[in-house]
């Protein structure tokens, strides 16, 4: 199942991509909204299969010019970034081969969805990509086993973690450069793990700026894998339903070119993965 999040002029809504494409939405003041995603997640159970079904059954069918794509998932309560997690990454940015998941953390005011402008703040012209999947969270659990860790997983969704380079790179912590306002691009959907190989294993991962591919990786070359990222980061937190956590990236990325690749305004920057569709965002000064 693919679910979206979603705007309208007026009100937001939660959609359903059918098998056909087609997008069926209900709006959150409409008769029958099933609820935002991040509810729904927190009810568990089959909550999602219920809800793809009374999108099927009583969802307009809109029309994706009518629509703004929020991130599926607006306001996480948590999103956790890996950095370094493909080795020609960590060796293009000149870093270490970490022992441990590096990670660090986002905000929700960072995130813009699908088809958003990526804000280039006024601060830098060091903007650059980062083609990653993101891991959400489906049920809650601390010191969770690498072993049970996929079933704590309700779906995986596409990301840009847009940095600041020369923000993130003038202090040990990065947390800075990887949070100004909409630059880390979340979406289009929610997909559900079932319509995936476990983990997201041997999925190719690229990113196209303006059309010429910049980066092109495959998901088995992850250093720490969706089961380990997970037992690492739930030794030390309760990890709970809608938490994000995105994976890392692969080679390619602007700031290990020479000279180096920035974006600029009126770039387009596309991440797209097998199985998760396409997230393409256009670059906008503030
Ligand atoms: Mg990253």
């Amino acid at each position: 199942m693919r679910f979206l999040t979603y705007r309208t002029v007026d009100t937001t809504g939660l959609g359903l991509v059918a098998a056909n494409g087609e997008i069926h939405g209900l709006a959150s003041d409409d008769d029958y909204f099933p609820g935002e995603l991040l509810s729904l997640l927190h009810r568990g159970g089959d909550v999602l299969t219920r809800a793809a079904t009374t999108l099927e059954r009583h969802g307009k069918v809109l029309d994706e010019a009518d629509i703004a794509y929020l991130p599926p998932i607006p306001s996480p309560g948590k999103i956790l970034c890996v950095g370094l997690n493909y080795r020609d990454h960590a060796e293009e940015a000149g870093m270490a081969i970490p022992s441990h998941a590096n990670v660090f953390a986002r905000f929700a005011t960072s995130l813009v969805g699908a088809g958003q402008p990526i804000i280039l703040p006024h601060d830098s012209d060091h903007l650059d990509y980062e083609a990653e999947f993101a891991i959400v969270i489906g049920r809650a659990g601390r010191r969770i086993e690498a072993a049970a860790a996929l079933d704590h997983v309700a779906g995986y969704a596409l990301f840009n973690d847009g940095s600041l380079r020369d923000v993130q790179l003038r202090t040990s912590q990065w947390v800075l450069g990887k949070n100004f306002d909409a630059t880390g691009a979340f979406g289009p959907w929610l997909v559900t793990s079932d319509e995936l190989p476990p983990g997201c294993r041997g999925l190719r991962l690229t990113a196209r700026l303006n059309g010429a591919t910049v980066q092109d990786g495959s998901t088995d070359d992850l250093l720490f894998d969706v089961p380990t990222i997970i037992q690492q980061i739930s030794a030390v937190m309760t990890l709970e339903p809608g938490d994000v956590i995105i994976t890392g990236t692969p080679a390619g990325v602007g700031m290990a070119r020479r000279p180096p690749l920035w974006m600029k305004a009126g770039d387009t920057i596309e991440i797209a993965m097998e199985g998760l569709g396409r997230l393409r965002n256009e670059i906008e000064e503030e």
